[in-house]
């Protein structure tokens, strides 16, 4: 004959609560010690379960992102790079901006730290839930073209438009054909105050045109990007040749 706790932990074990599985002794030694009410000792012995799930639940979102890496704004030196306001950082990294549909801009050279702040700022987001993903404009114009050519445009717009927060890295870095800059146009349309999208990029606003190769389309966009943005412009060196720098000082 099983006594009560073993059925109880049968019980558990049925149900896959692995957890609950495991701390039920623990739980039991301290709801005697500690005169715990029976409710109390229900709540500490789920929350258990519930820790791991959302522990569990964090790690997917992040992997969804599909972050270049998990750099996180810990991380990221203040002190290096003095343009930048670390008060501003804070509050995009609070998610404040989700809120209020808009996007952020980050605009420098190479090697300032706008991967990184933007990759942050998207694992903030993904660790709360936001349903989050990272993305070179490169790969992104890729993808679309290759949906296009398949006949499927459509259903991969609706996809990057279905995120909450959406990174689009490195625009500039590579010309975009006007034909391509169509389809950007239509994501960035599509999203336009309803969700937020972060765009790092190290051509200033004004030669647009020439990344997107087509005046208009490049102005339509940046009407729709800025509209409800906040531009934040790095001025600075590159953290990638610090040590080279500090080398030559020396
Ligand atoms: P960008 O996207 O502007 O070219 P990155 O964000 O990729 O630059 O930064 C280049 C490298 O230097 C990355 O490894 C990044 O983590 C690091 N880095 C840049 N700025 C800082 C900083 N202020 N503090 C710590 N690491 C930094
Ligand atoms: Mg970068």
């Amino acid at each position: 004959m099983k006594n009560s706790y073993q059925q109880l932990i049968q019980n558990l074990e049925y149900l896959k609560l692995k957890q609950m599985t495991q701390h039920l002794g623990e739980v039991v030694d301290f709801s005697i010690k500690n005169e715990l009410s029976f409710i109390d000792t229900l709540v500490k012995l789920t929350n258990y379960e519930i820790d791991v799930k959302e522990q569990n639940m964090i790690h997917s979102m992040v992997k969804v992102g599909a972050f270049p890496h998990r750099k996180e704004i810990t991380e990221f030196d203040f002190e290096f790079q003095p343009s930048i306001n670390k008060q501003q950082i804070s509050d995009f990294i609070s998610l404040r901006f989700l809120e209020a549909q808009e996007n952020i801009v980050f605009l420098g050279p190479s090697g300032v730290g706008k991967t990184h702040l933007a990759t942050s700022i998207g694992i903030a987001a993904a660790k709360k839930r936001t349903s989050t993903y990272f993305i070179k404009c490169h790969d992104l114009i890729q993808n679309l073209k290759r949906a296009k050519i398949e006949n499927r445009l459509e259903v991969r717009l609706k996809h990057y438009t279905k995120y909450r927060l959406l990174i689009i890295d490195e625009i500039g870095y590579l010309p975009i054909e006007a034909e391509d800059a169509k389809m950007f146009f239509q994501l960035i349309d599509m999203r336009y105050e309803k969700k937020s999208t972060i765009l790092t990029t190290n051509i200033n606003f004004k030669a647009w045109d020439e990344v997107f190769q087509d005046t208009k389309l490049a102005n339509a966009i940046l009407d729709r990007v800025l509209h409800h943005a906040t531009v934040v412009s790095i001025v600075g060196q590159s953290y990638r040749i610090k040590d080279h720098l500090k080398k030559e000082d020396e």
